[in-house]
């Protein structure tokens, strides 16, 4: 049984509640961070914070009245729950007015709901999957426009992760105009050479905060780097494939739509690049 975070009270799982008027639940009018826990502390958790306060902007979302420090519910919730390796999922929503309506409630009356809650995950950064890779098939990207903001509105995402499901592979990359944006739940990356190819950023992707810090690491330890737009084509030609992002770090990907990627294993600069993250990352863990 888990203790969680609800409007400013650690309760037991099943007593948390939330009311069935609530933006979040009826109109996915809600944003959302995972932050990742390796040895007991959090990974990136400025980048995240930094996050959440543009989405919350980003959609004209009220801070709520006395908005806890994050930080300190991040570290009550490791520390009630004995997480070692795992997660914290964060969501706030436009709150629970009276009744169902289009528009914004007044933010005077209607405050926000915060919720948080720890995923145990022991073995998280040990994963066996990254020493043998993933498969990814691609998809359209039939998401809607702003996809740099960190909404609860992960349908189409779920709808990906089935539609590879049911074609054998791990997860789906997504493709708009003919260039890759980026996988369900995570950016996505071709390697040439020493190069490492990733989307540029934009309206069209989430900026993750994994992303942030393996870009910067690639480029401390000399790698190039180019942020921008490729197809699936050119990424069945690269040398190596990945992906980033706060549960799964650094996970190589072997196979899209069928084609193996370089020698079908996982790459040696991907390998690297998972390990440069989790070594770094541990040591900026607060
Ligand atoms: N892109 C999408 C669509 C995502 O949902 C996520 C994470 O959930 C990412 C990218 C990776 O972001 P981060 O590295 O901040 O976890």
């Amino acid at each position: 049984m888990r203790t969680v975070y609800v409007n400013g009270e650690y309760l037991p799982e099943n007593e948390a509640k939330i009311s069935i008027f609530d933006r979040g639940f009826l109109m996915a009018d809600g944003v959302y961070e995972v932050t990742s826990v390796l040895d007991g502390k959090l990974i990136d958790f400025d980048g995240h914070a930094k996050r959440l306060e543009r989405s919350l902007d980003e959609l004209d979302m009220p801070r709520p009245d006395a908005l806890p420090d994050l930080l300190d519910v991040h570290r009550e919730l490791v520390r009630l729950n004995g997480i070692e390796e795992g997660m914290i999922y964060l969501q706030i929503t436009r709150g629970a007015p009276d009744d169902r309506d289009f528009a914004f409630p007044d933010p005077e009356t209607t405050k926000p709901t915060v919720v948080l809650f720890t995923q145990n995950k022991p073995g998280l950064a040990d994963n066996p999957t990254a020493k043998k890779g993933i498969k990814v098939i691609s998809i359209a990207d039939q998401r809607w426009a702003r996809r740099d903001i960190k909404t609860v509105q992960l349908l189409y995402p779920s709808m990906g992760k089935m539609m590879a499901k049911a074609a054998g592979a791990d997860d789906a990359w997504m493709v708009e105009d003919g260039a890759v944006t980026e996988g369900t739940s995570n950016n996505a990356y071709i390697v040439k050479g020493n190069t490492i190819i990733t989307r540029n950023l934009g309206n069209e992707i989430l900026h993750g905060i994994t992303r942030a810090a393996v870009l910067r690491f690639a480029r401390e330890a000399q790698m190039q780097v180019e942020e921008r737009s490729f197809t699936i084509a050119e990424a069945q030609e690269a040398d190596e494939a990945f992906i980033t992002s706060a549960s799964t770090f650094v996970m190589p990907v072997v196979d899209i739509d069928g084609a193996s990627i370089g020698t079908g294993t996982p790459g040696p600069i991907a390998a690297r690049l998972r390990e440069i993250y989790l070594d770094e990352s541990r040591k900026l863990a607060v």
